[in-house]
C-alpha cells in the first residue's frame, strides 16, 4: 500500500488495519526529498498507528542530492508540467515498480467512491490495484476483461458454480447481455454492482481464477466481502478517531484583503512547488512557508516556469496576490452553498492529479 502523505492513503491503511488485520501489508512511500514537514508528521504518526515501518523509496540511494533535484539535472532543467510529469514516473512510479521487481502484487489505493477517477497506477502485469472504498473494487483492465462479450458464456458457467448468497434470474440476465453503445460496460457493471456487490466481487474473484492477474494464485481475498463505500466525510472521520490526526496542511487558516475576509490551506499532499496547485495554494505557500516559496522560486529559470501563464515572482506581486485572494473569496462564497468543504473547491482538479502523490 502506497502512502502518498496524503488523506486518503493514510485513512486506507487505518481503514485496511482495522478491519482486516489478517492482510499482510508492506507499506511504502515514494519520497521525492520535497514534500511538506507535515507530509513527513503524517507518514511518522501513522507508522505508530500501524505499528510498522514505512518504507522510505528513494528513486536514487547514491546521490547527494535529492532524488527531484537529481533528475531535474537529468532533464537538464526541464520543470515537470501536467503535460510532461516525468517526476511522477521517475519518482514514484518507477521506484515503485523496482521494488516489487517481478513479485506478484497487490496494490491498494484509496481512490475514494464519492470520486470519478481511476488514477495514474501501475499498468505493470504482476501489479494488481485494488480499490477498497469504491463500490466497484476492481480496476478497470479487469473489468474490461471479466466483462467483455467474448467472456459472456464463461462469466455465466462460473457465476453458476458460485456458493452466493442472493442467486438471481436477472443477474444472469443481465451476464448474458452484450455490452454495445445502448447498454454500455460501465453501465453493466454499475447494473451488477446494485443488484448484488458481494456476488459480484465473488463473480470476479473466481473469473481471476482462469487470468494471470496476482489474485488468480490466492485461495481467498476477504475484500470480496466489502460493500462499504467510503467518502470524504469518512475519510475525515477515520483519521480523527485513529488519532494520527488530519495532516495539517488541510486545516483552514484565515486571512484579509481590503476589509473582505477569506480562507486558504493546500488541498493535497505532494512536493510543495507541485505544478497541480491553485495559485491559492501557491499564496498560501508564499505566506505559511516563505522559506519553501523561495526555493520554488530558485527552480524559476532559463525560461522554466511552474505555471504557464506566469512566473511565482510576477504571482506576489501586490496587486496580483491581491486579485488572487479576491477571486479566490468570490469562488469560495459561490461555491459555499453546494460544498461545505474548502477542500472541494480547491480538490476540483483533483482528477486530473496523480494517485501516486495526492491520493
Ligand atoms: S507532487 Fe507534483 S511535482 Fe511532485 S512528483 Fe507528484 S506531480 Fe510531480
Amino acid at each position: 500500500m502506497g502512502i502518498s502523505g496524503g488523506k486518503d492513503s493514510a485513512a486506507l491503511a487505518i481503514y485496511i488495519k482495522t478491519k482486516y488485520p489478517d492482510l499482510d501489508i508492506e507499506y511504502y512511500t515514494c519520497d521525492t526529498g520535497k514534500e511538506l514537514d507535515e507530509t513527513y508528521q503524517l507518514i511518522e504518526n501513522l507508522e505508530v498507528f500501524l505499528g510498522k515501518e514505512i518504507r522510505k523509496l528513494r528513486a536514487v540511494e547514491d546521490s547527494h542530492e535529492d532524488p527531484f533535484d537529481h533528475y531535474l539535472k537529468r532533464y537538464g532543467g526541464f520543470l515537470p508540467s501536467s503535460n510532461s510529469r516525468w517526476c511522477t514516473k521517475k519518482l514514484k512510479l518507477e521506484p515503485f515498480e523496482h521494488y516489487v521487481g517481478v513479485d506478484s502484487v497487490v496494490s491498494y489505493v484509496g481512490i475514494r467512491g464519492d470520486e470519478e477517477r481511476e488514477g495514474y497506477i501501475s499498468k505493470k502485469p504482476n501489479i494488481q490495484s485494488i480499490f477498497p472504498f469504491r463500490k466497484n473494487i476492481w480496476s478497470e483492465d479487469v473489468v474490461a476483461k471479466a466483462l467483455a462479450n467474448t467472456n459472456r458464456d464463461v462469466l455465466v458457467d462460473i457465476y453458476h458454480s458460485l456458493e452466493l448468497e442472493a442467486r438471481s434470474n436477472r443477474f444472469e440476465e443481465i451476464l448474458l447481455i452484450p455490452a454495445e453503445q445502448k447498454f454500455t460496460q460501465s453501465h453493466k457493471l454499475n447494473t451488477l454492482l446494485d443488484l448484488h456487490v458481494r456476488d459480484f466481487n465473488r463473480l470476479i474473484f473466481a473469473f481471476l481464477q482462469t487470468t494471470q492477474y496476482p489474485l488468480a494464485t490466492e485461495s481467498l481475498f476477504p475484500l470480496v466481502d466489502n460493500d462499504e463505500v467510503l467518502v470524504r466525510e469518512d475519510i475525515f472521520r477515520i483519521l480523527e478517531e485513529s488519532g494520527v490526526g488530519i495532516p495539517a496542511y488541510y486545516h483552514k487558516k484565515d486571512f484579509a484583503i481590503n476589509g473582505k475576509k477569506g480562507q486558504y490551506s493546500r488541498s493535497r499532499s505532494g512536493c510543495y512547488f507541485c505544478f497541480f496547485q491553485q495559485k491559492i495554494e501557491w499564496i498560501w505557500l508564499y505566506e505559511q512557508h516563505p522559506e519553501r516559496f523561495a526555493k520554488a522560486m530558485e527552480y524559476e529559470k532559463d525560461g522554466y516556469t511552474w505555471n504557464q501563464e506566469e512566473r511565482l515572482d510576477e504571482m506576489i506581486l501586490p496587486e496580483r496576490m491581491q486579485q488572487i485572494k479576491e477571486d479566490f473569496i468570490k469562488k469560495t462564497s459561490n461555491a459555499v452553498s453546494h460544498s461545505p468543504f474548502l477542500l472541494d473547491i480547491l480538490d476540483e482538479e483533483e482528477g486530473v492529479g496523480c494517485a501516486a502523490c495526492f491520493i
